[in-house]
């Protein structure tokens, strides 16, 4: 039988692929098979048909429906433009921290579930094990719907998903869904001396972001309801992070584009959402087109992501309570991958070692009580799954 590493020396090896989103994770994933295979686990990949991705997914324990479902993701953000101490994809230990890319965010949790799988394969397992990690999930939570459908025709069915986003190790029941555009306001050219005659792109943007405004001012003013108020902030927000467009002070522009992205509470409809930002577009391009014919405002998703609803009597997050003890309430503002396990038909939570503070920052760390926290948390998941 080869050798066991340490959770530490597994988290070492995946820091070690420069797995930021633009990049292929092959690497990664040839390494987690072959180190699973060693001990005889079979593993199964969902390989992106457009690029050098893939998820892979495993199971250990009797070919039975109920398994704990351990999920990550392998991709990082990028380093470029941040100012780092040490190179990030080498892990440095200093003043009781790991330091490196991912470490938090949340290679740290892969290797934590990784080291887990293969302790379990040589255990005599009740309830099944399963290991899911996923791609393309720093850039809008993309890979892992069609890994989730690949597992679900392999495997037997898993119920209990354990998504390991860095929550301090408290079960997080509840986030904010993701809905974002990529909004393209094309306009007509004309010398600015004859505006009347032309259409800027970037003034009737300008609109579509001002109505952002007054949906976010509207929000704001409103009584959440009960689901809403456990929120930060207890709102559906529409944010513009990004716009370019124009070419001169004295030609109306002819293209404006920007990102257009809302945080979704649950409890709201990302789909209404969706529609009034869709007729809105449509009023406006109607008004541009009074102008000129041709002005026109394309629209494409970027991501959709589901929020992730708080269960009655969730069997994840009783499953967690029960190993970490804790009995707080904790949802947070920013999407995972476990709304889209909860909608696939899974009971999900969120927790994993490490502060969401530490994630994509320059000399990312989590510490090492954090680390062995989770390291701790296996060990009791393990005890669960021998009965
Ligand atoms: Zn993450």
């Amino acid at each position: 039988m080869a050798e066991k590493l340490t959770p530490f020396e597994i988290m070492r090896q995946l820091i070690s692929f420069p797995t930021v989103s633009s990049e292929s994770n092959l690497p990664l994933i040839d390494w987690v098979e072959s180190y699973l295979a060693s001990h005889g686990i079979t593993s199964h990949r969902y390989s992106d048909p457009d690029q050098p991705k893939a998820a892979l997914f495993a199971h250990v324990g009797p070919q039975i429906d109920g398994a704990v479902v351990m999920s990550g993701h392998t991709d990082v953000v990028p380093v470029v433009g941040q100012d780092w101490d040490s190179d990030p994809f080498t892990v440095v230990e200093r003043d009781g921290k790991y330091f490196g890319r991912g470490t938090c965010d949340m290679k740290g949790f892969d290797a934590l579930a990784i080291w887990a799988l293969v302790e379990a394969q040589n255990l005599d397992l009740v309830r099944p094990l399963q290991l899911a990690l996923s791609y393309d999930e720093e850039i809008g939570c993309i890979g892992a719907p069609p890994m989730i459908q690949a597992m679900q025709s392999i495997l037997p069915k898993g119920s209990a998903v354990i998504v390991g986003e860095p929550s301090m190790m408290l079960a997080v029941t509840g986030h904010k869904g993701g809905l974002a555009f990529d909004t393209h306001v094309i306009g007509f050219e004309v010398h600015s001396s004859l505006m009347h005659t032309g259409v800027s792109a970037i003034m009737q943007g300008a609109r579509l972001i001002d109505w952002a405004n007054h949906r976010n001012a509207e929000n704001m003013a409103r009584e959440p309801g009960a689901l809403a108020a456990q929120f930060t902030p207890p709102w559906t927000t529409c944010h513009v992070g990004m716009i370019e467009g124009g070419t001169a002070h004295n030609i109306t522009a002819k293209d404006c584009h920007f990102a257009m992205a809302f945080r979704v509470v649950p409890g709201e409809d990302a789909r209404t959402w969706r529609e009034a930002y869709l007729a809105e577009i449509k009023r406006i391009e109607a008004e541009m087109q009074v102008v000129h014919a041709d002005a026109r405002i394309d629209v494409s998703t970027k991501f959709d992501v589901p929020a992730l609803m708080p269960e009655q009597h969730g069997e994840a997050e009783a499953l967690v309570r029960s190993i970490t003890g804790d009995n707080g309430s904790h949802v947070v503002s920013y999407s995972t991958e476990a709304g889209q396990f909860q909608q696939a038909g899974y009971s999900a939570v969120v927790c994993g070692p490490g502060d969401i503070a530490q994630a994509h920052q320059p000399n990312e760390y989590v510490s090492i009580a954090q680390f062995n926290a989770g390291h701790d948390f296996m060990q009791h998941l393990l005890q669960r799954l021998v009965g």
